[in-house]
């Protein structure tokens, strides 16, 4: 059987992307240091942060904490969208917060160019494929891999068929979890050749997901917990995953993944769920970015 905890996924870059790694949104300064090193030592490799969760600094600690060496680790931070004029300047600042020579990836956070003196308005004179065209400017040895997040099918397509686009993002990192499978957009980004990573795979803070009943009955039977099936439901069906925790037994009961697996009715049995909830629409955003499940 396989083991998961070490298990990778190729991007189109050629690397190898750990498929969990540890979540750190709403990781308060104070904590994520701590669940950071905790993640570390427990044999994690892949840690995902972004400038706009204020903690780069603080992550950047924790790794150092971990003692374990830069290079076994894959980090992944983010281009903020009030900075979507500035990714030069935004690079250099999440490297400089985080202590690091290079990130492993540097996503688009939102497809949102939003105005930094007016987080209500978009700029009138940029969209997310000139950002991305200062993005495949960023040199290899400060980004090693350039992704995107966020990204629906339609503005995938105006990305991939702009004519300035001459790199595929590496990765789509997305919202995934049973109430909002997208399969879709998955088959789309495979199909492009993007890899796809999974956010709130277990449905985020005060998640319904636990208490669903299809699940609680997957957890019965296979007498893991709720969060162990979700990671588990989205490693099976190929994507990775980055469940967040500040709590240090979580953060090993998470990583405790080999010598099971689900069967195939069980991620049938998640994937047809018919209840739907979004942790991240885009009412706060100055445009739509979300046109229906999976575009
Ligand atoms: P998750 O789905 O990972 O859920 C996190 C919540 O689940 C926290 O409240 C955590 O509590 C709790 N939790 C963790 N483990 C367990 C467990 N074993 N049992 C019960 N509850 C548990 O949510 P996120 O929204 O944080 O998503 C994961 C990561 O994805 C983010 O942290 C971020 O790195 C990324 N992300 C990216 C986005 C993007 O726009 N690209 C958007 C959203 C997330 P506690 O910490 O108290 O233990």
């Amino acid at each position: 059987m396989s083991d998961w905890t070490k298990k990778t996924a190729p991007l189109n870059t050629g690397a190898q992307i750990p498929l969990v790694g540890l979540g750190t949104w709403q990781s308060p300064p104070g904590a994520v240091e701590k669940a950071v090193e905790a993640a570390l030592r427990a044999g994690y490799r892949h840690i995902d942060t972004a400038l706009a969760y204020g903690n780069e600094a603080e992550v950047g600690q924790g790794i150092k904490a971990s003692g374990v060496p830069r290079e076994e680790i894959w980090l992944t931070t983010k281009l903020d969208n009030p900075w979507h004029k500035r990714v030069e300047e935004g690079i250099a600042s999440s490297l400089k917060s985080l202590g690091v020579d290079y990130v492993d990836l540097y996503l688009m956070h939102w497809p949102s160019s939003t105005r930094p003196d007016d987080l209500k308005k978009h700029h009138d004179d940029w969209d997310f494929v000139k950002t991305w065209a200062e993005m495949q400017k960023i040199p290899k040895d400060q980004a090693r891999a350039i992704g995107v997040s966020n990204f629906g099918i339609k503005n995938l397509e105006i990305l991939l068929n702009a004519p300035t686009t001459t790199v595929v993002p590496a990765v789509n990192q997305i919202e995934l979890h049973p109430n909002n499978p997208s399969p879709k957009l998955v088959a789309y980004n495979t199909e492009k050749g993007i890899h796809t990573t999974g956010y709130s795979c277990l449905g985020s803070t005060d998640s319904p997901l636990h208490k669903d009943p299809a699940l609680l009955k997957i957890v019965e039977k296979t007498g893991k917990t709720s969060a162990q099936v979700l990671i588990k439901w989205g490693l099976q069906n190929g994507w990775s995953v980055i469940p967040k925790t500040v709590t240090e037994s979580r953060v090993k009961s998470n990583f405790d993944l080999n010598g099971w697996n689900l069967e195939d009715e069980d991620v049938k049995a998640l994937n047809s769920l018919k209840d739907r909830f979004k942790v991240c629409g885009d009412a706060w955003l100055p445009i739509k970015v979300f046109f229906g499940d999976d575009e």
